[in-house]
C-alpha cells in the first residue's frame, strides 16, 4: 500500500463491512455482489482529499466532470446485470475511476471496460494494477459502439445515460445475456434488457441519475 492510503487503510476494512451491511439494509440481496463490494477498497479509486468519504452512500467527483457512482448504484446495477449467474464475458461502458470494473472483476470471469477520456483510463489502469486485478482489460474508445471484435457478451453495464439503448450494445448481447443501463436525458430510468431465444425483453426500473453518454473520445 502506498503512503497516500495508509491513514485510511487501517480502518477501511471495517468501514467497508459497514457499507456492505448498509447495502443489505437497502435491499441488495446478491451475496456475490455484496462479497465483491466487501473486498474492493473503494478509497483507492478516489482522490485523496475525498477518500475519507469513499464508503459513504455518495457519488463523488473523479475529475473531468465525471463521478464515481454511489455504492448502492453500483451494487444495484451489478445485482441486476448478474441475475444470479457467473458471467463469462462482461462489458462495461464508462470505466471512470475503475471502481465498478474492479467489483465486476470479482463477479465475471473476464471484463472489458471502455472509457472515452484517456486520462481517466490511465488512472483506472494504475488503481487496478495496484489491486492486481488481472482479468480486466481497459480500452480507450467510444462505448456507443461497444466492442464488436470481442462480442458477444453475457453481461453489459453502462455507467452513463443515453436517450435510447445503443443498437450496437443489444447486437453484442449473447442469448441469455443481460444489459443494464440508465435511459433518458433529464429524467432517467434504469433499464434491464435480456436477450432470450425469442428476442429482447426490456424491463424499466427505478429513477436514477447518471452523467450523459457522450460521443467520441478525448485525451
Ligand atoms: N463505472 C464508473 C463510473 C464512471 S461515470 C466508476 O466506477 O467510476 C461514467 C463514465 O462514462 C465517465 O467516466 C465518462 O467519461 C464515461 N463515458 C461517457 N460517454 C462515454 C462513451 N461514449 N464511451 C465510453 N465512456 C463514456
Amino acid at each position: 500500500m502506498d503512503s497516500r492510503h495508509i491513514g485510511i487503510g487501517m480502518t477501511s476494512q471495517r468501514t467497508r463491512l459497514r457499507m456492505v451491511e448498509r447495502l443489505r439494509e437497502q435491499g441488495i440481496r446478491d451475496e456475490t455482489v455484496l462479497a465483491a463490494m466487501g473486498e474492493v477498497p473503494r478509497h483507492i479509486f478516489i482522490d485523496e482529499a475525498l477518500a475519507s468519504r469513499a464508503y459513504e452512500d455518495l457519488s463523488l467527483p473523479i475529475g473531468f466532470g465525471q463521478t464515481i457512482s454511489a455504492p448502492l448504484t453500483v451494487a444495484r446495477m451489478l445485482e441486476l446485470a448478474r441475475g444470479g449467474r457467473t458471467p463469462m464475458r462482461a462489458l462495461e461502458i464508462g470505466t471512470g475511476c475503475g471502481y465498478q470494473a474492479a467489483v465486476l472483476a470479482r463477479i465475471a470471469k473476464e471484463v472489458f471496460s471502455v472509457e472515452r477520456i484517456a486520462a481517466l483510463l490511465g488512472r483506472a489502469r494504475r488503481s487496478l494494477r495496484e489491486l492486481r486485478t488481472g482479468n480486466v482489460k481497459l480500452k480507450h474508445a467510444d462505448g456507443n459502439f461497444g466492442l464488436p471484435d470481442l462480442a458477444p457478451f453475457d453481461l453489459i453495464v453502462m455507467a452513463a445515460a443515453a436517450p435510447e439503448v445503443p443498437e450496437a450494445l443489444t447486437t453484442q448481447l449473447d442469448v441469455g445475456g443481460r444489459l443494464v443501463m440508465p435511459i433518458g436525458t433529464r429524467e432517467q430510468r434504469l433499464v434491464l434488457i435480456e436477450r432470450t431465444d425469442k428476442g429482447l425483453v426490456e424491463t424499466r426500473l427505478e429513477d436514477v441519475h447518471f452523467v450523459p453518454l457522450l460521443p467520441g473520445t478525448r485525451v
